[in-house]
């Protein structure tokens, strides 16, 4: 048993899912351990049970291992768009970063990756770019919902839940006239009459009081993908 370490030939084994499998939790081995059945109980799956705060810890794991398969993918996609382009591990990342009396920190990192001999001015922002969803989430509905008879596939969404709505999309870029603020759409209010703006952390950028603003007050700076930039003051940066 993997939680009260209990073994020998009286001692009954279950299979035991890390994450629940209600909770989507999978049958693979990363996801399964062994438990008696004295601990293998009712109770300790609830929450504040043994079992269940294994499954909240399990799932921060998860999130990381998400990380890691981001960034292999993503690796992979890098070479091959820069053939020319060369590997270097962390640990010879490490090295260079404390030779150049850099602190800890992936931009850091990059830094020293650039393969510079020495650090003029040390860095006082960085800069953050992130995904943005372009579509409205919403479920393609092939089989008909819970108490329907027959699957919504006809109705027309509400303006306000398109991508687009009067002349700016989703993630556009704007300035607001008369304003200092600029932002990134982040949704749509009222058939698309208004905006919402964030920056590129996504905080609402407004100081109005409302978080939305009308339509007719932006103009387009740069219609986006589906990436978003800001700029960070290091010290307001948090390290992860
Ligand atoms: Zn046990």
């Amino acid at each position: 048993c993997q939680l009260c370490h209990k073994h020998g030939e009286g001692v009954k084994l279950v299979v035991h899912h890390i994450v629940y499998r209600s909770q989507g939790g999978t049958n693979r081995v990363d996801n399964l351990i062994t438990l008696c059945t004295d601990c293998h109980t009712t109770k300790n799956h609830q929450p504040g049970g043994k079992l269940y705060k294994w499954m909240k810890a399990k799932k921060k794991v998860t999130k990381q291992l998400k990380g890691a398969t981001f960034m292999n993918i993503l690796r992979k996609r890098i070479m091959t768009a820069f053939p020319e382009a060369s590997f270097q591990y962390g640990s010879q990342t490490y090295v260079d970063r404390k030779n150049l009396l850099l602190p800890k920190g992936h931009f850091m990192d990059a830094i020293a990756i650039s393969g510079i001999k020495s650090v003029g001015q040390m860095p006082d922002t960085v800069t953050l770019i992130s995904q943005f969803r372009k579509k409205k989430r919403s479920l393609h509905e092939a089989t008909a919902r819970k108490g329907r008879k027959q699957p919504n596939t006809s109705s027309k969404r509400n303006e306000k839940n398109m991508n687009h709505a009067r002349g700016l999309w989703l993630n556009d870029y704007v300035r607001v006239i008369g304003n200092h603020a600029k932002g990134y759409v982040k949704g749509f209010k009222s058939k698309g009459y208004y905006v919402y703006l964030t920056d590129g952390l996504g905080n609402y950028v407004l100081s109005n009081g409302k978080n939305y603003i009308n339509r007719k007050q932006c103009r387009l700076i740069t219609h986006n993908g589906n990436w978003q930039k800001a700029e960070q003051k290091l010290s307001l940066y948090e390290f992860k």
